[in-house]
C-alpha cells in the first residue's frame, strides 16, 4: 500500500505537555483522515517535530520508502521555519502543506493565553508558508478544518496525483519500433522526458513480441478469448482474425509482466512478422491500464498510463484518443474523435462489439477491433509535446456528448463540444502547438493537471471553460 507521511510542526519552548497533545492531535487528524481516503493511499502520522535534525531525518525516511508517495506537513504550533530548511532542501516527493487545526471553532468563554499558544497554526503556517516559498519548493496547501468535505477531497486529489507522480517515476515504456517516420509531435527528448518525468522509454525490435506470439499455446489463447466473451459482445463470425489479436494480447502480456512494462507504442510501417496491427489486444490492454500511443507516440503512451493511475479511483474514463474530423455546422460545432483501431474500452458508455474490418493502410489482413460509443459529460482534453527547450502541457475543457449514428464507421468513436467555443477552443489548442494525440477524460479536471504540472514542475497551459458541473 502506497502512503503520505503527515508530520506536525513544533518547537520545544512550550514544554512536555503541549508537545505531548500536540502529538495526540497529530495522531488522531491523521488516522481520521487515513479513514477517509485509504482506499487511495494510507496516512501515517509520524512525529511532532521539534529540531532541523528531526526534520532531516523525516526527509530521509519520506525519500527512501518506496511506499511513501509524498508528505504532509501541519504547523500545529509556531515552529521556527529556519529549522526547516536543510531537510526541505532534501525532499524531492510531492508536499501538502495542510493549514487546519485540530479544533473547528474558538471556545470563546475559555479561551486563555495557553489555548492560543497550542492552537496556532495562523501564525505558525505563515512562517512555514515563508520558507516554502523562500525555497522555492513547488507545493499544494489546502486550508480549512481538516473535517470538512472540501478540505478532505483536495487531500484525495493531492494523494490521487502524488500516487500518479510516484507511478510516473517508476513508469517503464516499450516502444516497438520507432516513431513514425517523417511525424513531429510524436516524436521527443527521450533523455529530458526520463529526466523530468522518470519514463524509462526504450526500443524493443517488434521480432521480439513476434517470438512471444509464435510461443502462444491454444489453451493460452482459448483463454483469452473467454476473457473477451465476458468482456464484449462478438459482432463478427471471422473469428480467426479475432483468434490472432488474443495471440497478440497473450505475447504482450507475457511482454509486459516480464520486463516490468506500463506503457507502449507501436507503428503500422514496423509489423514485420505480424499478420495484422494490434487492435483489439491493445484495446484490451488499454483497459487494463496500460498506457498506450499509436505510431511510436511515447509521450501520449506514458501520459496516458499517469493519467489512467491518477484517475484509478474514480468513477468515468480515461485514456488516448486522436482528433480526427469535425462537424463544423455554424454555433453547433463538434469533433469526432477516434483512431485507427486503439481506443481504450475504459472509454465506452456501451458495450464494445468485436468487429474484424480491412485496414486501408499499411498492408495488413483485417483486424479485429473493439467498436462502440464514447463516454459522455464534462471532461477534459490534454497532451504534451516537446518545445525542445522544454515540455509543455495542454489542457482545456470539453464536454463529451452522445454519439451520432455513424453505421459505416469501423473503429470505436467519441464526439464532443470544444469549450468555451469551438473557436476559442480550437485556436488555443492549435496555437500553444497541441497535437493530434491526446488524452481525455470525464472524470479527471484542469486543477488535477495543474496540480500534476505544478508539483513535476512542467510548463503548463489551460483554457477554462466557466461551465458549472
Ligand atoms: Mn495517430
Amino acid at each position: 500500500m502506497k502512503k503520505l507521511l503527515f508530520a506536525v510542526g513544533c518547537q520545544d519552548l512550550y514544554g512536555e505537555e503541549v508537545i505531548k497533545k500536540v502529538t495526540d492531535d497529530g495522531k488522531r487528524i491523521g488516522a481520521f483522515l487515513d479513514g477517509r481516503i485509504k482506499d487511495v493511499v494510507s496516512i501515517e502520522f509520524r512525529s511532532t517535530i521539534l529540531s532541523s535534525d528531526q526534520v532531516v531525518r523525516l526527509m530521509n525516511e519520506a525519500n527512501a520508502d518506496e511506499d511513501c508517495v509524498g508528505l504532509i506537513l501541519w504547523m500545529h504550533t509556531f515552529s521556527p521555519a529556519k529549522m526547516w530548511i536543510k531537510g526541505l532542501q532534501i525532499l524531492h516527493k510531492p508536499l501538502l502543506h495542510l493549514h487546519t487545526q485540530s479544533n473547528e471553532r474558538i471556545p470563546y468563554s475559555d479561551i486563555d493565553m495557553d489555548f492560543m499558544n497550542l492552537n496556532q497554526s495562523a501564525h505558525g503556517d505563515r512562517e512555514f508558508a515563508f520558507i516554502l516559498k523562500r525555497l522555492g519548493i513547488k507545493h499544494k496547501t489546502v486550508c480549512g478544518f481538516y473535517q470538512h468535505e472540501s478540505v478532505v477531497s483536495e487531500i484525495r486529489e493531492f494523494a490521487e496525483v502524488a500516487l500518479a507522480i510516484d507511478y510516473s517515476k517508476n513508469l517503464n515504456a516499450a516502444c516497438f519500433g520507432n516513431n513514425m517516420r517523417e511525424v513531429a509531435v510524436t516524436d521527443g527528448d527521450r533523455v529530458q522526458s526520463q529526466i523530468d518525468f522518470g519514463w524509462e522509454a526504450n526500443y524493443y525490435g517488434i521480432g521480439d513480441l513476434v517470438d512471444l506470439i509464435s510461443q502462444t499455446t491454444e489453451s493460452e489463447t482459448d483463454a483469452k478469448l473467454k476473457e473477451y466473451s465476458l468482456k464484449y459482445q462478438f459482432s463478427t463470425d471471422r473469428l480467426e482474425s479475432v483468434r490472432e489479436q488474443a495471440k497478440y494480447d497473450v505475447a504482450l502480456h507475457k511482454f509486459i509482466k516480464k520486463n516490468h512494462i506500463s506503457a507502449f507504442t507501436d507503428t503500422f510501417q514496423d509489423l514485420h512478422g505480424l499478420r495484422q496491427l494490434p487492435g483489439l489486444a491493445v484495446q484490451n490492454l488499454m483497459g487494463e491500464g496500460i498506457g498506450f500511443g499509436p505510431e511510436g507516440d511515447y509521450k501520449t503512451a506514458c501520459l496516458s498510463a499517469v493519467l489512467m493511475k491518477m484517475s484509478e479511483k474514480r468513477d468515468g474514463g480515461t485514456g488516448f484518443i486522436e482528433d480526427y474530423t469535425y462537424d463544423l455546422t455554424q454555433n453547433q460545432e463538434l469533433e469526432l474523435g477516434s483512431h485507427m483501431l486503439e481506443v481504450s474500452p475504459k472509454l465506452a458508455s456501451d458495450k464494445p462489439r468485436i468487429e474484424v474490418h480491412p485496414l486501408s493502410i499499411g498492408g495488413k489482413e483485417a483486424p479485429a477491433r473493439l467498436v462502440f460509443n464514447g463516454i459522455q459529460g464534462k471532461g477534459i482534453q490534454v497532451t504534451m509535446i516537446d518545445l525542445g527547450s522544454s515540455f509543455r502541457l495542454i489542457a482545456m475543457e470539453i464536454e463529451l456528448i452522445k454519439a451520432k449514428d455513424m453505421p459505416k464507421l469501423p473503429v470505436a468513436r467519441l464526439m464532443w463540444k470544444i469549450l468555451p467555443s469551438f473557436r476559442e477552443g480550437t485556436e488555443f489548442w492549435l496555437e500553444n502547438g497541441g497535437g493530434h494525440h491526446s488524452v481525455i477524460s470525464n472524470c479527471l479536471t484542469l486543477d488535477d493537471i495543474r496540480l500534476f504540472a505544478k508539483l513535476t514542475n512542467t510548463d503548463l497551459v489551460v483554457l477554462p471553460s466557466n461551465l458549472k458541473n
